[in-house]
């Protein structure tokens, strides 16, 4: 069993708040009024994680994470989407151990792809039922209710909706014992080549808790944190998101390494105050109860559109065209006639994404 002093220790290697502010908690047990078919549904969002809660434990390899696997692939395709289940063996310390990476793809009508990833694996503990309402739950919910929204196509970037496995270490944090779902995918992009398409990456983790403050990744680009907190401010959000800031291993970390632009959503303060996340996280504590629809509501819709933010930030408008120049439509008839009369074919691309910014050292376990 872990004692409260190794938990504390964990605690004190997986996060470090940075800055002198104390964490602005906000209380989100307010009711929403009900929402239309096209709105981002805490409530449908919960439902989702209240399932799968109920399913118990789900840790990589168990016959429950094969019940949850089959219940997102199921309500995935229900709405459309392309899904792709990539299998792969992993190397744990308690051996081999059969993971699966869950990937559902929302067509686009231009080149390039925005992951929305979360982990759906439960950490491993032989002392106590752990379901991870909020640590490995809540994303799942947020994730299904976009799939209902995006379904199979969209203008725009491809979004893919990916849910790992194995976020969870199977025995102890570590580089080899950790994040085998997003290692094993980056592994795989990166063979393929096609990591060079994907522009960027959101992971949510830990993002149902009722006293909901998301804490600015401290790696992730500039431009990236403003894209969510643009998406955040213009839905009235703003007060739940960055008020302090954080540095964390997460899933988004080997993509991060591979060169895309990511940002990890987390709240790792779960609870009222630090002593409350001392209580909840990582315990049997971390059940439904604890969980908010609204909370899932708020990060649902922020991420919703912050589709349409980070589009923005990577194809911006062209600059205003001055007065007496020829505009853009007769510039192009010009470059098309001149192409033509060479034979050639003339293409016309967007611009490139701002590139990603350094990133500032993680601190975990
Ligand atoms: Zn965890």
């Amino acid at each position: 069993m872990l004692t409260a002093t190794n938990r504390l220790r964990v605690l004190c290697l997986k996060v470090t708040v940075i800055g002198t502010a104390a964490v602005v908690v906000m209380c989100c047990t307010t009711a929403r009024a009900a929402v239309g078919d096209d709105e981002f549904s805490g409530t449908l969002a919960f439902d989702h994680v209240a399932h799968l809660v109920a399913m118990g434990p789900r840790p990589p390899g168990s016959d429950t994470l094969n019940l949850a696997q089959q219940y997102i692939v199921a309500d995935l395709q229900s709405h459309g989407l392309t899904v792709r289940e990539e299998d792969f063996v992993a190397s744990t310390p308690r051996g081999s151990v059969p993971m699966t990476n869950i990937v559902a793809v929302c067509e686009g009508n231009e080149p390039g792809v925005l992951i929305i990833g979360t982990h759906y694996d439960t950490k491993l503990f032989d002392e106590f039922e752990f379901v991870g309402a909020n640590d490995g739950t809540s994303g799942v919910g947020v994730l299904l209710e976009l799939g209902r929204l995006l379904g199979g196509s969209r203008q725009g970037l491809s979004v893919w909706l990916v849910f790992f496995d194995g976020e969870e270490a199977i025995e102890t944090w570590g580089p080899t014992d950790s994040l085998y779902g997003s290692r094993e995918m980056v592994r795989r992009l990166v063979d393929t080549g096609e990591i060079s398409s994907i522009r960027a990456m959101v992971l949510l983790d830990m993002i149902g808790d009722r006293y909901l403050t998301v804490q600015r990744d401290l790696g992730a680009p500039d431009w990236l944190v403003e894209a969510i907190r643009s998406a955040a401010v213009s839905l009235g959000n703003e007060q739940y998101f960055f008020q302090s800031a954080i540095g964390i291993q997460d899933d988004h970390i080997p993509f991060r390494g591979a060169g895309v632009p990511a940002i990890d959503l987390i709240d790792f303060m779960y609870g009222a105050d630090s002593q409350e996340h001392y209580n909840t996280w990582h315990t049997q504590q971390d059940t439904l109860d604890k969980v908010s629809a609204t909370s899932l509501e708020i990060v649902g819709r922020v991420t919703l559109l912050s589709i349409d933010k980070i589009e923005s930030e990577l194809f911006p408008e062209p600059p205003p065209i001055p007065e007496g120049m020829p505009t853009a439509g007769m510039l192009g008839l010009g470059l098309l006639a001149a192409a033509c009369a060479l034979g050639g074919t003339l293409v016309l691309r967007k611009g490139q994404p701002p590139s990603p910014q350094t990133t500032t050292p993680e601190v975990r376990q």
